[in-house]
């Protein structure tokens, strides 16, 4: 596949993708004249060969060539011409807690938005952040600011930018009840402006998981709190809730397979489910599916991509067997070219390159 295509593509969260298989220190898409002229601008920092496994939130995943961290919307805008003019294929990420990343690493020039990129203003019932806030601390300032309707933001460890493109949040909620507005940069330099409609937000998803577009602010409102005492309890019951639930100690990628209603309706939700089919503790490499919760695999030290992709593949196949339901994973895969994919897909594609 040419760059130019890679480009167009980059972004695209439902394609299958193949698995990359090529050894890591693969040939090297960028060339080091972009680098140069990356490290000669201002208002960013370039990070070069990152260690994903010492990186992602999974700590799992081979090196990115290149990591470039704006400060602003106008150095994100040049980046984004500069590697348009090179014809380098371009991916965004905020705090990788939804991302599992190929082994091999990855060869795109990677945009992290995270706190230096982390504006916020709330005036009256508005609240203005930037793509890298993080979450947990935007629903504490908006609470104390005395509005409600973050409650169930609260303990989610992504940036606002990757939670409006997932449409994130907990309760049955997501980010995208309350947003009035997102502005995002198209691969061509523009700026565009998003009302709630136009993001089109349905269960986890947006319309940011398709149009290839960097989400760099958005803007909300929140009602205001009748009882500013009841929005702080219900927050920290929520993170109680969570704390008690959910691993804390090991790395992980939070749910690992969205709610299936069929599944729901007659057998609940996926960790139950996973539970009752005896996968609970299940353990690959250094990839294990959480004793304390069934919908996380956790990394107990040294886990693979691949060692992630068994289990996920491994979690479908048993599920389906038992209940006749597809679950659907969260989680994506990020490929060599900073493509995304759902890990399900890429981990079924995974089984049957790999058992004989
Ligand atoms: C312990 C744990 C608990 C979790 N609990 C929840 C939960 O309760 N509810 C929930 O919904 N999620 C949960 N998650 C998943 C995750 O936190 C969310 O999906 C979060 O929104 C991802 O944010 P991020 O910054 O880490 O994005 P990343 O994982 O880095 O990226 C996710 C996607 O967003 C895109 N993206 C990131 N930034 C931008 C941007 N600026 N513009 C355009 N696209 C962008 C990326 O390209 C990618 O496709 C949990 C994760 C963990 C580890």
């Amino acid at each position: 596949m040419s760059t130019k295509n890679a480009q167009v593509t980059n972004r695209v969260h439902d394609q299958t993708l193949p698995v990359q298989n090529s050894a890591p220190g693969a040939a090297r898409l960028i060339p080091p004249a972009l680098v140069e002229r990356l490290q000669a601008l201002n208002g960013l920092d370039v990070i070069p060969d990152l260690d994903l496994s010492r990186f992602s939130r999974w700590k799992i995943g081979g090196t990115a060539d290149c990591v470039v961290c704006p400060r602003s919307t106008a150095a994100l805008r040049e980046v984004i011409l500069l590697a348009r003019e090179a014809d380098v294929p371009v991916t965004v990420i905020g705090l990788t807690t939804n991302l599992l990343f190929a082994q091999e690493g990855i060869r795109a020039l990677v945009i992290h938005l995270g706190p230096q990129f982390a504006g916020m203003r709330i005036a009256g019932n508005r609240v203005w952040g930037q793509a890298g806030v993080w979450v947990p601390g935007f629903a504490r300032r908006v609470a104390k600011a005395g509005l409600s309707g973050i409650e169930h933001l609260a303990g989610i460890p992504g940036t606002l930018g990757g939670l409006i493109c997932m449409n994130g949040g907990s309760q049955r909620k997501g980010i995208g009840d309350h947003l009035v507005s997102a502005t995002a940069l198209d691969m061509e330099g523009t700026l565009h402006i998003y009302d709630r409609e136009q993001c089109g937000f349905a269960y986890r998803t947006s319309v940011f998981q398709q149009n290839h577009q960097i989400i760099t602010e958005a803007e909300f409102e929140y009602e205001t709190a009748q009882d500013t005492a009841a929005v702080r309890r219900e927050m920290k019951r929520i993170l109680e809730d969570r704390r008690r639930k959910f691993p804390q100690k090991l790395p992980n990628c939070g749910s690992v397979f969205v709610s299936n209603p069929a599944l729901y309706a007659s057998f609940g939700p996926p960790g139950a489910v996973i539970e009752k089919c005896g996968l609970k503790g299940t353990a690959r490499g250094g990839a294990e599916i959480s004793h304390l919760h069934a919908n996380f695999i956790v990394n107990r030290g040294g886990a693979t991509t691949a060692d992630v992709l068994y289990l996920i593949d491994l979690i479908r196949t048993r599920v389906q067997q038992e209940t006749g339901c597809d679950l659907e994973a969260e989680a994506k895969y990020v490929d060599a070219l900073g493509r995304f994919s759902p890990a399900h897909r890429v981990a079924r594609q995974w089984a049957q390159e790999n058992t004989a």
